[in-house]
């Protein structure tokens, strides 16, 4: 199945980066909102940005949105020193692949980790990257009909 990702965690702490690691993956390329932060805080939660600092002796790591604020996207990319990329148009993967290109990485040594399987998911499959689909950072907190899309767009994942 398209949308079946290659892993399905809980959360962002629940993923083995060793474990990535030796699979020859050296990019990962997070969604923004939902993933790494509450949607359109522009704000990330102290213990993510611990882990993005920490992945970095390890991996190239990217943001990659499809948010088309810029000045939302600026504000994040000032925040860190890894790259920041907005308007990304998932589950196209022209945007991801023509980042791996620029930074000499093949789609097989990426891993795209996002909470939509309709966008992060699909693109990551489309780039023929590995893929890791995560709960919503917030998922506790969100409204009924939010969470009934994510029920719904789940559903789809299990066939
Ligand atoms: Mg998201």
């Amino acid at each position: 199945m398209i949308l079946k990702p290659d892993y399905n965690v809980k959360s962002l702490f629940d993923i083995d980066f060793k474990e990535i690691k030796s699979l020859g993956v050296n990019a990962v390329l997070f969604d923004l909102d939902s993933t790494v932060m509450p949607s359109k805080s522009g704000e990330y939660p102290p213990k993510v940005m611990e882990l993005l600092n920490e992945l970095k002796h390890n991996f190239v790591i990217a943001i990659i949105s499809n948010n088309k604020r810029k000045e939302y996207i600026d504000k994040v990319q000032a925040m860190s020193d890894f790259k920041v990329i907005g308007n990304a148009n998932k589950p196209c993967p022209k945007i991801m692949k023509q980042y791996l290109n620029s930074i000499n990485i093949k789609p097989e040594e990426a891993v795209v980790i996002g909470d939509r399987p309709l966008t992060d998911i699909l693109a990551g499959k489309l780039l023929g990257a590995k893929t890791i689909l995560v709960d919503s950072i917030t998922k506790d907190s969100e409204n009924l009909l939010t969470r009934f899309v994510r029920k719904l767009e789940r559903l789809v994942i299990r066939k």
